[in-house]
């Protein structure tokens, strides 16, 4: 059971980070682009209402929806546009609210079922879309380049085809993160959406921004290294060693700070 105080933390937090990933400056979302959102308890959770900006959001541009209810949405067969809509404005905690879920709550929704995962931001940086929206883009994040980026990121990203957003997204996020889990044995940091964008996620606020922000860089770091024949991957064997350093491992608890 989580208190008032501790859910009012939470909304606290989320609206930071929102805010964070919204500055104009760092480029991650334009408009009302990107949507953000935190587990309460084990049924709740926080999301971004549809057309809510993420710049200078506040507590109001976000509503609670009850996780289970947007579950049997993803389990359900074929559902037209209205029954999705009906759908997230039933899973609505508050009932009589006049703002809607964002239609990527489902994809949400499975995200902070995740073991140790909650906080979830969805962004479309323009550095990261670049390469997301290539031709070349599996060859472009094949392999991981430098120490940080395995630190905060993990091993490797999930890198997902371009699928309709909404529920066939969800679905095939959903198919692809136990085929990654079953595979890699952990759940992934990152979500990479071909030809539209980035999901970082995990146990606090700070790790999403940290993901974020590291994505952005390692994007501008394989856009830079194309001009000098392409990235030049770590070996297999490097990427595990940095992953398993022990003070590789302290700096990964710093980074994602109270809640690891
Ligand atoms: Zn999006």
């Amino acid at each position: 059971m989580t208190t008032a105080a501790a859910e009012q933390a939470i909304l606290e937090q989320l609206v930071a980070m929102s805010r964070a990933l919204g500055e104009p400056e760092r480029d991650y979302v334009i408009l009302g682009e990107g949507n953000t959102s935190a587990r309460v308890d084990e049924d709740r959770m926080y999301v971004k209402a549809s057309g809510a900006r993420l710049e200078g959001i506040t507590a109001e541009g976000f509503v609670q929806v009850w996780r289970s209810k947007v579950l049997q949405m993803l389990d359900a067969g074929d559902l037209s546009d209205a029954e999705i809509e009906q759908g997230l404005r039933e899973a609505l905690v508050d009932s009589s609210s006049a703002r809607r879920p964002s239609v990527e709550t489902l994809l949400h929704v499975y995200l902070l079922g995740l073991e140790g995962t909650n906080f979830v931001g969805h962004t479309h940086p323009t550095a990261v879309n670049a390469i997301l929206c290539s031709r070349d883009v599996k060859q472009a994040i094949a392999g991981r380049i430098y120490p940080d980026e395995i630190v905060v990121c993990g091993t490797s990203p999930l890198f997902v085809d371009y699928v309709d957003p909404g529920v066939p997204l969800a679905r095939t996020v959903r198919e692809q993160t136990q085929r990654y889990i079953e595979e890699q044995g952990c759940i992934p940091q990152s979500v990479l959406m071909q030809n539209h964008g980035l999901i970082a996620m995990g146990p606090t606020a700070a790790q999403v921004e940290a993901v974020t922000a590291t994505w952005v860089k390692t994007a501008r770091i394989i856009a830079g290294a194309m001009a000098f024949g392409g990235p030049r991957f770590l070996s297999p064997e490097n990427v595990a060693r940095i992953h398993t350093r022990p003070d590789e491992q302290y700096r990964r608890r710093d980074i994602a700070g109270d809640g690891q």
